[in-house]
């Protein structure tokens, strides 16, 4: 049986009546631009987070764009952020005109290491983007005391990480700004783009508000230049039906996960991601590295087997062309990162896999491992 790397339709499709009756709500009352379904979501989701402003948007991408903007982040200025992510976290940097500084990451946790964070801090630095990357916080408690110690702001990309905790919080509610995005492949996935900007901070959650509506606060009034960042009041409804039912997604994520490291403890050359102590894994992905050289041949097998598999990221951010002409300081030393580039694979995590494929998938990976020995 094959064995996509993701099958969205496996989890909508059974909710088509609840997605019906959410269209229809929006089709009768003709509201397609804020309005109530909106307010619903964002009041669903400052409850599931536990944080007091949630401000939904056109996508994750938009989400980090508006949270540097209501920080003030301006050309001249430099922010923190993992060589190891996905583009949109130093791309949004960049848009502002600031320099996005690349940061190293750690091995075991692929997240920001603070020790190469702290030989490129400058006095130019205004903020730090940690990425809670693959849906694993990154090392908030020693983050927090960096940030204080340099006086930087921190925006939390959480665009994996919708529902991980650190420790008893949740990701994306411990910054400045915490973002995340509801592409369809995030673990809490749309029927299309959008995302959300959350903030504890009274001040910046009503800044934030109006510049998503180019900054216009009364009607036609602009004091600031924002832009359009709103989300659809249809992706709003769709969400919040989805967002019922995200609790039992995770557990069958952290199910497949507890599968797959009990299954592929021990297999030769691959290394298996770590759950850390005190925090809330929600494996948005599962993300072996796989040593030797071997990834792309690891790949091809998964493929021959009709097993999808995809390499996030095949090159970190200090190595792509746009980012070439960057200072040097911006781009250097992120040797974890290429490595990671060069060994990491992700197998299939969806919270509706069957046994069966998700044998298939370890048993895959296990007989690759025996032929390398
Ligand atoms: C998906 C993602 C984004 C961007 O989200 P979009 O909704 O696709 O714009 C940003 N950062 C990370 C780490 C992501 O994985």
């Amino acid at each position: 049986m094959p064995v996509p790397l993701l099958d969205v339709n496996a989890q909508n499709h059974p909710l088509t009546a609840e997605l019906t009756e959410a269209f229809q709500r929006v089709l009768g009352h003709g509201m397609f631009i804020l309005g109530q379904e909106v307010t619903q979501f964002e009041a669903d989701c400052c409850a599931f987070l536990g944080v007091k402003h949630a401000i939904a948007v056109s996508s994750g991408t938009d989400a980090l764009l508006l949270a540097l903007m209501a920080l003030d982040i301006q050309p001249g200025d430099e922010v923190l952020c993992p060589a190891f992510t996905f583009f949109a976290t130093g791309g949004c940097v960049s848009r502002t005109g600031a320099v996005p500084v690349f940061v190293d990451v750690c091995a075991d946790d692929f997240n920001i290491d603070l020790s190469d964070a702290a030989r490129k801090v400058t006095s130019r630095t205004k903020a730090i983007m940690p990425v809670h990357l693959f849906g694993q916080s990154a090392d908030m408690n020693a983050l927090t005391a960096f940030a204080k110690t340099h006086g930087l702001s921190i925006i939390e990309d959480a665009a994996q990480a919708f529902g991980a905790h650190y420790g008893e919080r949740a990701c994306g509610t411990i910054g400045e700004f915490g973002a995340y995005s509801f592409f369809p492949s995030k673990n809490l996935g749309g029927l299309g783009d959008s995302g959300l900007l959350v903030t504890n901070d009274d001040k910046l959650g009503d800044y934030a508000r109006i510049l998503r509506v180019h900054g216009m606060a009364p009607k036609y009034y602009h004091h600031h230049v924002g832009a359009n960042f709103r989300i659809d009041a249809l992706q709003a409804a769709f969400l919040s039906v989805k967002l019922r039912h995200f609790t039992s997604y995770t557990e069958r994520r952290q199910a497949n996960a507890a599968f797959y490291l009990q299954q592929l403890s021990g297999v030769p050359g691959i290394v298996l991601p770590k759950a850390l102590p005190d925090r809330t894994h929600i494996w948005n992905q599962f993300t072996l590295r796989v040593l030797n050289g071997r990834r792309d041949a690891l790949l091809e097998h998964l493929r021959a087997h009709k097993i999808g598999a995809e390499v996030y990221y095949p090159l970190s951010l200090d190595q792509q062309a746009c980012f070439a002409h960057l200072p040097e300081h911006a781009r250097s030393a992120c040797t974890v990162s290429h490595q990671l580039a060069a060994e990491v694979l992700s197998i299939p995590i969806y919270p509706e896999l069957s046994s069966s494929q998700r044998q298939e998938v370890a048993d895959a990976i296990i007989a690759f491992g025996r032929s390398g020995d």
